[in-house]
This record gives structure tokens, sequence and C-alpha cells, in this order.
């Protein structure tokens, strides 16, 4: 489905960006820190957007947002990402294309410096759509990736999390504050729509857990009749709601606003326990973030001129919904 077309105007495209969410305290968040992640994030951004103001591909956009944020020991995907109980990094990505809903995921994989690529290549070189540990990173060395060696995803501040985690006898809520799962998703001027998502998972995994980042529907979802989703939070209830899938089917439906839908989805996984946010870009340009914690680290940039990032809770600046 392509945009609909208004005489004399240039296409939309749309950018929105999350590092996680969670109960994040202004009053503990230093000038400098705060600067730190704020700069993560408009690298992020702006990288996306270059694409996007070129008229390049969503896909190309939600990517090279999502390898500057994996990148980066600030949020938990790739290098930073959280550890297992067992002391490793485990990690779990997923992309979606909203032109034919193709989809590609990949679960615990320990030697792959982007797993947000892996997710791809299996969405386009393979007939499956999700691949998990031994077996994923078999596909990746077939497919030519690096083996990355897994010290590399290795930071001091998560290894102390686990370490308090294990000594205090606490959840990963309270060694973690925040989830720092990172995502991305984009409208391109073609119309179409793509959502990516990659994390560490959270502090103490075990037993091969998997949250929701990894399974489309629950994390990440695509589909150019209705919008575009990633979400970070306690993946348990991201999973038991199916997130991001049913915020498309309401959008889909039509019945109610986009900020609506994603709230009413938001409101549904707290009242289950749960609790993080999600970023959706609609077919008409509109950008929109939810989340019931008391920060997102976030961005959006539009063609509309909109280029912001934030963290705490109504620091927007502008409305994100493009008038028609
Ligand atoms: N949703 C992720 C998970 O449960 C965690 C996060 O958002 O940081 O694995």
């Amino acid at each position: 489905m392509s945009q609909p077309a208004f005489a004399g105007e240039a296409p939309k495209w749309s950018l929105a960006i999350h590092g996680g969410a969670g109960t994040l305290d202004p009053d503990k968040m230093t000038p400098e820190k705060r600067s730190q992640y704020e700069a993560a994030l408009q690298a992020a951004l702006d990288a996306g957007s270059k694409i996007l103001s070129e008229g390049g591909a969503a896909m190309d956009a939600i990517k090279a947002a999502i390898i500057i944020m994996e990148d980066s020991p600030l949020f938990n995907a790739g290098k930073g990402a959280v550890f297992t109980w067992d002391g490793t990094n485990e990690l779990d990505a997923s992309i979606m294309d909203g032109r034919d809903r193709s989809a590609g995921a990949v679960a615990g994989v320990k030697t792959v410096k982007n797993p947000i690529l892996l997710a791809d290549t299996v969405r386009t070189q393979s007939e499956h759509v999700f691949l998990m540990g031994a077996g994923a990173e078999a596909f990746a060395v077939e497919k030519g990736f690096a083996v990355t060696p897994p010290d590399y995803f290795a930071t001091p501040a998560r290894a102390e999390a686990l370490e308090r985690l294990k000594e205090e006898k606490v959840s990963a809520l309270d060694v973690d504050h925040k989830f720092g799962t990172v995502g991305a998703v984009a409208l391109d001027t073609k119309g179409n729509l793509a959502a990516g998502t990659s994390t560490g998972g959270m502090t103490g995994k075990r037993w091969g857990r998997v949250g929701d980042a990894p399974l489309i529907g629950a994390g990440t979802y695509a589909d150019n009749r209705a919008c575009a989703v990633s979400a970070t939070g306690w993946g348990e209830y991201f999973i038991r709601v199916g997130v991001a899938h049913e915020i498309c089917s309401r959008l889909r439906m039509g019945r109610e606003s986009e900020q609506g839908i994603a709230d009413g989805v938001m409101a549904d996984v707290k009242s289950l326990g749960g609790d993080g946010g999600v970023i959706l870009v609609t077919p008409l340009g509109g950008a929109f973030f939810s989340f019931n914690t008391t920060g997102m680290y976030r961005g959006r940039a539009t063609s509309d001129g909109i280029n912001e990032v934030a963290i705490f809770g109504g620091e927007e600046k502008a409305s994100a919904t493009p008038d028609h």
C-alpha cells in the first residue's frame, strides 16, 4: 500500500527509535550521563533519518539506527548486553518488513556483533523466520558473518549488575532500573514500513530464557496496512499480550487514534503487572511513543521537521501527528 497522494505534497518519511524504558529517576541522572545518552540516541536517529530523507528504504534506516545502538555500550544490545545467570551475554533480535510481512529473528546468539543484521539475513537468505543458539551461529558463519569473541559484549557495569542480583537476591528490575533494549521503526517515502528490535534480555536470565524482543508479534511487528512497532520492557508480559501485533491489528481496524491504541495496549500490559514501552510509526507518517514507566530513552524524526530525543516522560516538544 502506498501513501495517499496529496497535491503538491512530497511523500512523507518518519522514524522513531528507543533505547529502553524503565524506572528512571531524573535526580539520579548526572548531566554527563544524560548527554552521553542523548548523543548516542541522536547519532542513531541521524543515521536513520539521513537514509530516509534521501529517499532510502525503511529497512535500511532501521538497521542503520539499531547498529549504532548495538555498538554503544550504553544500551542492552550488542556491546553492553546484560549478563545471564551463568555470566554469558546472549543476544536476541528480530526484524520485519511491512511490505510483505517477511520477518527474521535470532535468539541466544553469543558471537555475532550485530544481531539485527543476522536477523535480517534469516529473513532474506533462509526459508525460516526464527533461528536460535548454536544453529543460528552456524547459519551466521555460513553466511559470512565474522565470529566475534564473546568478551567483546561484556562491560564492567553489566557484570556488577549480575553480581548485585546474585548477592542481594534481587530481581533484574532492581539492578537494571531500566530495560535497555534498542529498537527502531520507520516509514519511507515509498510508503513502506519496517520494524526491528535487539536486546541482551534481562540480567540473570536462566534456562535459555527468551523475551519478547525476538518474537515477531510481541516485541516487533510491521505491516504496511497498519503500523510498525518495536517494544521494550518486561518481556514475559509483552509476550502474553502480543503487544506489537495487537497494536497493529487494532490500528488496521481503525476505530481509535494511534496514541489511544498504543496507550490502551500498554495499559493492558500494566494490568497484568508488566511495564515498559513501545514506539510506532504509521503509514501517514505519525511517530508515537507510549510507556508506563517514568522514562524511555527515545527519539523521533520526520519529514515534517520534527527531530528530537527525550528520556523522561512528557519531554517532547512537538506533536508528531502529521496534519492532513
Ligand atoms: N524486553 C526485553 C526482554 O524481556 C528486555 C528489555 O526491553 O530491555 O528480554
